[in-house]
């Protein structure tokens, strides 16, 4: 089920050029409202339930409808991102409530580009495609 925007939460992200929840959707869904400074999913048939817009939410503001095998009817779901780590808050239907954090990473938003992902590795070598192990990973002791 898609991502959907609890009104009384939003801010509108104080009326920036771009909302957070904007900026973060790979599918370009959010819109924001500029008459109520509010936000909404404006496709959400297209949604994909990929949370971005809701771990990014300054207001925590965004919340989407996990699948029913993932969370069932009365069950939940919910991060909350901090500075260095997420949150995962876990509600059983039986209303028990599970936490659980893990780190986060803090590369800084835009610097990774494909050009600087890549910068001083060595060029793929065609051949490895058939050994195991993960390109630029530590070399294995033969
Ligand atoms: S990121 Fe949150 S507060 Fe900002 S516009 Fe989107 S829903 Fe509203
Ligand atoms: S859940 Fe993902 S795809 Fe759906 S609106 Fe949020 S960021 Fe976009």
């Amino acid at each position: 089920m898609p991502s959907y925007v609890i009104t009384e939460k939003c801010d509108g992200c104080k009326a920036q050029d771009k909302t957070a929840c904007q900026y973060i959707c790979p599918n370009d869904l959010m819109a924001l409202d500029r008459d109520l400074m509010k936000a909404y999913n404006q496709e959400t048939e297209q949604c994909w339930e990929c949370y971005n817009c809701v771990k990014i939410c300054p207001q925590q503001a965004v919340e989407v409808r996990a699948y029913q095998d993932f969370a069932p009817l009365g069950a939940n779901v919910i991060p909350m991102r901090g500075t260095d780590s997420i949150m995962w808050t876990v509600k059983f239907r039986n209303g028990s409530l599970k936490r659980y954090k893990f780190p986060i990473r803090l590369t800084a938003e835009g610097a990774w580009t494909a050009d600087s992902i890549f910068a001083g590795l060595p060029e793929p070598n065609f051949d490895d495609l058939k050994k195991s192990g993960f390109f630029n990973g530590p070399a294995k002791a033969e």
